[in-house]
């Protein structure tokens, strides 16, 4: 197996460190070149390139622009992925290949490269996901030396075509292993059988994956960076997002304001701080700066807010439970990659911010001494209330509506979970059957709510370029 297809198979995956602002939009193409990139090497053509083209496709075309598709690009043509690259980084090799019109190929040759002509933007979308592109490369007679077509299914999942066409007509594939599961039923089986909660299985799953404590450690590091985006959100000099509608950076100042006069008697001061984690994390991503896709980036200020608003003003929470809800989250995050979508431009904003909320129920649900049954219901009640949320960002940016729906995301689980432990709460809409509802939703949404930027609040709100 390649270490793709093992990669493929990790639960915790659904957490990936990169840059903002979009985890299908920025982080997918920009992993996909990188990804060609070493493609030209296996095949032993680097050394003939003289110049590569990439033509984004469907809602990479459409939203490209806002969500940065087309430097993220030229930043993984470079061979530096979304993991490693540094702000700094980032814009010392846009300046080189924009202004000097040179790309430093794969880190190892410099090609003569043009911005306008070399990433193309073609609206229809090719046949497997609204998310697909095209790469090329061409030696010096304009040949062509190489060519893939990428798909990026959200979260910073990516697949050639051929990896797409297998991982959907397979869907009776067998188990990667004795704790894999594809339903919620299945999961609550699995810890019945092994007598421990939802954050045990993964743990198990991905020990049999990646060896003994790869999750453990894995969690932390998630949680280190994302504690890191909180504060860097929290302190950030900057006074306005980048763009045309000119969005104040409220963060820093809400968190002044609560610093100041804390609002503990205040009976909704508990909106105002998860409203503080969830935007302070969303800015950061709005900046394009590190964040980490939870499970994508468009909503990764829910998982962290949840988590901050439970450690700072419901109970301390020890690593080890930091650990554990991560681990709950991804297990849900799972399901949905698994049996539905990940993708605003597939099926809304229902499985961008609706499936963050639902994560985050679970691991609050658990972390408040839910059972495996409560935390499930959490996470199905979350999602139940944002079934049919679309994806409309204004001006294909990832701002409005996004970073406010992370906060109203937030608030959702905190409720599911209050709710799903409520003492005699039965459920009767399950898991499962809320992922499946969600899948179909999103499948008949209209093309214009997914991420299209051509219908809803991205054509109802007209703000002037300034
Ligand atoms: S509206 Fe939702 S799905 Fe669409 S870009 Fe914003 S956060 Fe992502």
């Amino acid at each position: 197996m390649t270490q793709q297809e093992i990669y493929s198979q990790s639960i915790t995956a659904i957490f990936k460190i990169g840059i903002g602002p979009s985890s299908s939009h920025t982080i997918g193409p920009m992993d996909a070149c990188v990804r060609f990139c070493k493609l030209l090497q296996e095949q032993q053509v680097l050394e003939q390139v003289a110049r590569v083209q990439v033509i984004l496709h469907g809602s990479l075309a459409l939203t490209g622009k806002g969500h940065l598709t087309d430097l993220a690009c030229v930043v993984g043509l470079s061979g530096v992925c979304a993991k490693e690259v540094s702000v700094s980084q980032r814009q010392e090799i846009l300046q080189k290949a924009i202004q000097e019109h040179t790309l430093h190929l794969a880190k190892t040759k410099n090609i003569s490269f043009n911005l306008e002509e070399d990433i193309l933007f073609e609206s229809e979308a090719l046949s497997l996901h609204e998310n697909g592109m095209e790469v090329c490369a061409f030696n010096s007679k304009q040949d062509l030396l190489l060519k893939e077509i990428y798909y990026s299914t959200g979260g910073g999942f990516i697949y050639t075509e051929e990896e797409l066409k297998h991982k959907t007509t397979n869907s009776t594939k067998p188990k990667h292993n004795a704790f894999d599961f594809s339903s919620a039923k299945e999961l609550m089986e699995l810890c019945e059988k092994h007598r421990t909660h939802i954050a045990g299985i993964v743990d198990m799953h991905e020990s049999a994956l990646f060896g003994q404590n790869y999750a453990r450690t894995y969690c932390l590091e998630i949680y280190k960076a994302m504690l890191e985006c909180y504060k860097n959100g929290v302190s950030s000099q900057e006074k306005q997002l980048p763009g045309y509608i000119g969005m104040a950076r409220l963060a820093p100042k809400v968190y002044t304001r609560l610093n100041k006069h804390p609002s503990q008697a205040d009976p909704l001061a508990m909106v105002d701080y998860a409203t503080l984690y969830a935007r302070a994390v969303s800015e950061e991503n709005a900046c394009g700066h590190k964040v980490v896709t939870a499970p994508t980036n468009g909503a990764c200020g829910v998982v962290p807010a949840v988590l901050l608003y439970c450690h700072h003003h419901i109970k301390p929470l020890e690593t080890e439970q930091i650990v554990d809800f991560l681990l709950t989250c991804a297990a849900v995050g799972y399901l949905y990659k698994k049996n539905a979508s990940l993708s605003g431009a597939e099926a809304g904003c229902q499985a961008e911010v609706g499936t963050a909320s639902s994560m985050a129920a679970a691991g609050f649900a658990f972390v408040m001494g839910g059972n495996v049954r409560q935390v499930l219901s959490a996470a199905e009640i979350a999602m139940e209330h944002h079934l049919g949320l679309t994806c409309d960002p204004v001006g294909g940016l990832v701002q409005i509506p996004c970073i406010e729906r992370n906060v109203v995301g937030t608030i959702k689980a905190i409720s599911s979970a209050r709710l799903a432990l409520e003492d005699g709460y039965q459920a009767k809409v399950s898991l499962d059957d809320v992922i499946s509802t969600m899948y179909e939703v999103g499948k008949a949404l209209d093309s214009k709510y997914k991420e299209t930027s051509l219908g809803g609040l991205a054509t109802h709100v007209h703000i002037p370029k300034c």
